[in-house]
């Protein structure tokens, strides 16, 4: 039953600052939507960092409740395909962006943003792969679609001790891809190899920065799902061999690269857009499926760290600050 007050995460706006703290908040104020749900886990992905800061671009109403993913059980439900004490989760959408997100004990949802949680998915584990988990599996089979195979020679992973990083480590891994890991951590290359790397490259080996770069490098990598962007971009862009599949994903690195039309007409490259917010429910659902089975990482507990609503403010400064390996679940309870 939905209790009248709820422990929640809550950003708010005094002029130039924004500031979070956990707070209490009476449920008559949770937004509209048919379905309201317990939330089990949240999780903090970058975007989530970016949504608790001053101009992070992500937040234009406050006070605002982040947390871009949720899984947990239903417990209102205004639509018939859901009922009290289903098993659901929600990654995407506006969820944590212009609509109050999982870091509080309840989120009221469209039932169109619902997913069922797969049977052989806890919500432990739904929550350790969340955004990432979702956006990794997807990076994989757009590269598929596009005739990657494990046959074609190494696939390099970028901001590789990330969220996004690691489960696409392991993910390309356990498919028996060659993987090669790319980081700043230099402390962290036991945790890339226990994940399936086997070769791991620091973050300058893999990044591009003359003004006026050689249109091509020696063509190495048969494929990369890129979380960083900018100048590694530009990298890649310059070292993918042969009809590679370069899954672009992410900008922590940066938003603007150098590049130029020759590796798409010399070698044919193949740069793939992924966004995980506006996925079609379909595909969404059977990404999930997969995420539940075949695709499922055997390392989530390794990667994996739970926090609580009070550890929220340190870990959003870690996770700006590229501090954070794996993945960080949010308990709001
Ligand atoms: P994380 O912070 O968990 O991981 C990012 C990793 O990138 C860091 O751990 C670090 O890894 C590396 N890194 C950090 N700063 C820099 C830098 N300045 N230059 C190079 N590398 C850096 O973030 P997420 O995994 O949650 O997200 C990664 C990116 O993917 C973000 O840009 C996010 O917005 C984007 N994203 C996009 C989605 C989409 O739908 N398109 C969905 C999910 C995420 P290391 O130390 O190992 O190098």
């Amino acid at each position: 039953m939905l209790k009248e007050t709820m422990r929640a995460y809550l950003v708010s706006q005094d002029g130039e600052e924004v500031k979070g703290e956990v707070t209490t908040l009476p449920t008559d104020q949770l937004p509209a939507g048919e379905v309201t749900i317990e939330v089990e886990y949240s999780s903090l992905n970058y975007k989530d960092g970016l949504a608790c800061i001053p101009k992070g671009g992500i937040v234009r109403t406050y006070p605002h409740i982040p947390g871009i993913d949720a899984a947990g059980r239903v417990i209102e439900s205004q639509d018939a395909s859901f009922k009290v004490g289903d098993r659901v989760l929600i990654t995407g959408y506006d969820l944590g962006v212009s609509h109050w997100g999982g870091y509080a004990e309840y989120v009221r949802v469209p039932a169109a943003w619902v997913v069922k949680t797969p049977e052989n998915l806890s919500h432990f584990e739904a929550m350790a792969l969340g955004t990432a988990g979702f956006t990794a599996a997807m990076c994989l089979l757009a590269m598929e679609r596009n005739g990657s195979t494990p046959e074609q020679g190494p696939v390099l992973v970028t901001g590789a001790t990330g969220g996004v990083g690691s489960v696409a480590v392991n993910i390309l891994a356990q498919k028996g891809y060659t993987v090669a890991a790319s980081t700043g951590k230099a402390d962290q290359h036991d945790y890339l190899r226990d994940l399936g790397a086997s070769e791991i490259l620091s973050r300058d080996d893999v990044s591009v920065t003359d003004e006026r770069p050689r249109p091509l490098l020696k063509a190495t990598w048969a494929g990369a799902v890129d979380t960083v962007g900018g100048s590694t971009l530009s990298y890649l862009l310059r070292t993918t061999n042969l009809a590679g599949n370069v899954a672009l994903c992410g900008l922590v690195g940066g938003h603007n690269f150098n590049g130029s039309v020759i590796p798409f007409l010399l070698r044919g490259i193949n740069l793939l857009g992924i966004d995980s917010v506006a996925c079609p429910m379909s595909y969404r659902q059977d990404i999930w499926q997969r995420l539940a089975t075949d695709l499922k990482p055997n390392n989530l507990d390794q990667m994996s760290q739970v926090i609580s609503l009070d550890d929220v403010t340190g870990a959003v400064g870690e996770i700006l600050q590229g501090q954070v390996k794996g993945r960080l679940l949010v308990a709001p309870k």
